[in-house]
């Protein structure tokens, strides 16, 4: 995330919409990327102004009550509950932080009624009171369920599936990957290079996604599963091995921008370049794009182990619970390619 500030001079944050040293209300505008004061020219999301749930800005020349993010929307919960308006406001928010990157990286976001073909859309529902709801991804639609912004009973879920991690964020980061897996790669032919180099990368996704999901959760990963998977989770299928390895890179995209913004440099922990190689029959994106991505990488790595370092010297849990194996590189590898053809 990058670093903001106000003209007062005071630092302000992606989530601000207020600067609290000289009061001034101010908004994130999502296309220059920047949280910038409200004036005549940009009024605040209709979900910031009736709810304090948004701090997203609108162009006062358009005609709509909501901003980029709101208007993904396509079912919220019932908000006349207070407990609702406030783990959905923890999800809005994390919705946002998965939004400002997939801007960042000019991944193209139509809304489902836009663009029913392509298009995106939210159902944020409690998943207690619609049992048949369930987090997940389905044409375009991504549903997560409301209870996941309860703390207790996110960690609860969290240690009943052995997850090393569970936030909001990485829900919301992980189905993106399933809606871009549908959209830019379901509909292509079967010897599409991209279908070709994802099996290459990821196995077979023709196997049977609820055997392997069931198979999962009744057995646990392989042992090994350490050398191949960025998670437990992603040994289940390659659509969601897919999913927790686009995750990772959307982490790994952020987490970059806040260590350039906040000035952390890294050193290059050692990493085969080999790991880092396209599979054949793409056409890399430049000739230097390996080389780039090999040091991003290994930066990424020494990046991960000063977090680890920084997470024990508070006597907390750490802060990066992975493992970047080259096996888990090549994935990235191929993650950062489509993240660039698919603009
Ligand atoms: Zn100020
Ligand atoms: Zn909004
Ligand atoms: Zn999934």
């Amino acid at each position: 995330m990058r670093s903001f500030s106000c003209a007062c001079g005071n630092a302000l944050f992606f989530e601000s919409s207020r600067c609290l040293k000289c009061g001034l209300d101010v908004g994130y505008e999502p296309v220059k990327g920047l949280i910038r004061r409200i004036d005549k020219n940009f009024r605040l999301c209709s979900n910031g102004q009736r709810y304090a749930a948004c701090n997203w800005l609108v162009p006062t020349s358009f005609s709509e009550a909501f901003c980029t993010s709101c208007r993904l929307n396509r079912t919220i919960p019932d908000l006349s509950n207070a407990l609702n308006r406030q783990h959905w406001s923890l999800m809005e928010a994390a919705k946002r932080r998965l939004l400002h990157t997939l801007i960042g990286l000019h991944i193209p976001l139509p809304t489902l009624a836009e663009d029913p073909q392509n298009g995106l859309a939210f159902d944020i529902v409690s998943t207690t009171l619609n049992p048949a709801a369930t987090t997940g991804h389905l044409s375009g639609v991504i549903t997560v369920s409301l209870e996941e912004a309860d703390d207790t009973w996110r960690q609860i879920n969290r240690q009943q599936l052995g997850e090393a991690s569970r936030t909001l964020l990485g829900h919301f980061r992980h189905e993106s990957g399933h809606y871009l897996w549908y959209r830019c790669l379901s509909r292509l032919e079967w010897t599409h290079p991209w279908r070709m180099a994802f099996r290459e990368v990821f196995g077979n996704e023709a196997l049977h996604y609820s055997d392997g999901l069931a198979r999962h959760y009744q057995y646990g990963p392989p042992a090994d599963w350490q050398q191949n998977y960025i998670s437990a989770y992603a040994a289940s299928h390659p659509w969601e091995d897919w999913a927790e390895t686009w995750a990772h890179y959307l982490q790994m995209v952020d987490g970059f921008e806040t260590c350039e913004q906040l000035g952390i440099r890294s050193s290059e922990a050692p990493l085969p370049a080999s790991a880092c190689t396209l599979p054949t029959g793409l056409e890399t994106d430049s000739a230097s794009e390996d080389a780039n991505f090999h040091s991003l990488i290994q930066r990424w790595i020494s990046l991960a182990s000063m977090m680890n370092e920084i997470s024990r010297s508070f006597g907390a849990a750490f802060l990066y619970p992975y493992v970047i194996s080259p096996a888990v590189a090549r994935k990235l590898r191929l993650a950062h390619y489509f993240a660039k053809v698919w603009r």
